[in-house]
């Protein structure tokens, strides 16, 4: 961390990590212009190899409000590095409330931009295969962004449209025809991700962990029942809505045509005045799971993404000194082929270095707070939660936990803590692996148990909640 990655742009911020490698936040020295470099290592498998061209390429073609764009692609001999709008509002998990959900007007008004998004992928033929909160992204001005194209596939070339077959996405947003690998229509199958993101984002909860009907909760969703959470706490259009997104049969399955032409789409909603703490819902342990699908998709159950709570230890040297201007907004680049050199070398720079960098910006999340204890208390008292709700911890550095535990649908989960000096003691939590609303529900825990320590009269740095 804190290493140039070319001369005058530095890496000051891990803003998360997937199955094969990161994504930082560099900003250039000169410009404050700020990029997401999405970092993917080659294995030496061809297929691999192939993918990662395949991720470029399509993100190559997007050009939309609600798409993360990219500027350009560097590769040497260990990675891709893709050059990404840098999206600083955090994901969409990170605004859904735990068991209670969102503002139905935001629900709405982000809605609507995931179908602008969807909408226009479907019209160059691209199906994104892995719409899912964590793949859901905003910007400095609050406005959702389709992230992460690593599954994403062209199911539409010269007007000739194919089926797709292969089982891919993440178990608790994939469609029914998808789990049971059948050869299947691919906008349906983004479509019904769509409809259970709008569940969480209504509800506070997913529906199930996958759609079988070995699965109580889905079979009762098939049999038209919706008397149980999360459905009982919709309103009746928007569960009407639901019905038809979350159509079993693909066939019958609204499209957005029908989807925009919704009452429940169409309605004026009103945003909520004042939006309430947070409410550390919490609800008993759920040993049920859900796991990650494979692109390759022919073994459904023996996938999941490797371990990374191991990983990036010496990069997480952060900046533990960052200065009190470090909320600017900054730039996104307007030319980056004329900022950046040929080679990228990634080397590994010192915390002292990364104190230098005058750029110090955090991904503005809403899971951190300040304490008012000082360095040692904190660790001391986070360490004792962590125990005391049964998460295993690990330290990193002086300054970064790695903590693991598995969701109440027994579910592996990773996240890191890190203890920021930014006028004060920031605690900062962020999901590396697993699901995001669970994630939160955990950060909600956690919080609660260090309740002493939270300085209240401190808003901790964050977007405003849309
Ligand atoms: P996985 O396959 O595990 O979903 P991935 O390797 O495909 O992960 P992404 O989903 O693209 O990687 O990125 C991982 C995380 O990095 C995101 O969930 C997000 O937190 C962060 N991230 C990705 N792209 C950006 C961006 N452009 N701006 C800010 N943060 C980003
Ligand atoms: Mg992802």
């Amino acid at each position: 961390m804190g290493s140039a990655f070319i001369e005058g742009w530095n890496f000051v911020e891990v803003l998360g990590e997937g199955a094969y490698g990161e994504v930082k936040l560099a900003v250039n020295d000169v410009t404050n212009t700020a990029v997401a470099v999405k970092i993917i290592r080659w294995n030496g498998d061809k297929q691999r190899s192939a993918d990662i061209r395949k991720e470029v390429c399509i993100q190559k073609i997007c050009n939309h409000d609600n798409i993360i764009r990219m500027y350009g692609t560097r590769e040497d001999a260990t990675s891709v590095y893709m050059l990404l709008e840098y999206a600083s509002g955090g994901e969409l998990f990170d605004r859904i409330e735990p068991d209670v959900g969102m503002d139905p007007f935001n629900a709405q008004r982000l809605f609507r931009q995931l179908m602008d998004a969807v909408s226009y992928l479907f019209d160059r033929g691209i199906a994104h295969r892995d719409l899912k909160p964590e793949n859901l992204l905003f910007d400095d001005y609050d406005n959702l962004k389709v992230a992460d194209f690593g599954l994403a596939t062209i199911f539409r070339r010269q007007g000739v449209e194919r089926d797709l077959d292969k089982c891919c996405g993440t178990y608790p947003y994939v469609a029914p025809e998808v789990l049971a690998k059948r050869p299947h229509k691919a906008q349906p199958a983004d479509i019904w991700s769509c409809g259970v993101i709008l569940v969480a984002m209504l509800a506070g909860e997913l529906p199930w962990d996958q759609p079988s009907v070995d699965l109580v909760e889905y079979k009762s969703w098939t049999e038209r029942k919706s008397t149980k959470p999360p459905f009982n706490k919709l309103d009746i259009l928007s569960l009407s809505l639901l019905k038809h997104i979350l159509d079993p049969n693909a066939s019958t399955r609204f499209g957005i045509a029908e989807i925009k032409e919704h009452r429940w789409y169409k309605q004026r909603l009103t945003k909520a005045l004042i939006r309430g703490k947070s409410q550390n819902n919490q609800s008993s342990p759920d040993p049920k799971r859900f796991r990650t699908l494979p692109e390759s998709g022919e073994s459904v159950i023996s996938y999941s993404q490797p371990d990374m709570t191991s990983r990036s230890d010496s990069r997480e040297e952060m900046n533990h000194n960052i200065s009190s201007d470090h909320l600017a907004s900054f730039s996104q680049p307007i030319d980056i082929d004329n900022m950046l050199l040929s080679q990228i070398p990634c080397t590994q720079g010192s915390s002292s270095q990364l104190s230098q960098t005058k750029m110090q910006r955090l991904v503005k999340r809403m899971t951190r707070f300040y304490v008012t204890a000082d360095r040692d208390q904190a660790v001391d008292d986070l360490i004792r939660a962590c125990i005391q709700l049964g998460y295993n911890q690990k330290k990193i550095n002086a300054y970064t936990f790695s903590i693991t535990t598995t969701d109440r649908r027994n579910s592996y989960l990773a996240f890191r803590v890190s203890l920021l000096d930014i006028d004060g003691l920031l605690l900062d939590f962020r999901l590396s692996k697993g699901d995001g609303i669970e994630f939160k529900r955990c950060f909600t825990k956690l919080k609660l148990h260090l309740d002493c320590l939270v300085n209240d009269d401190r808003e901790p740095p964050m977007l405003s909640q849309c």
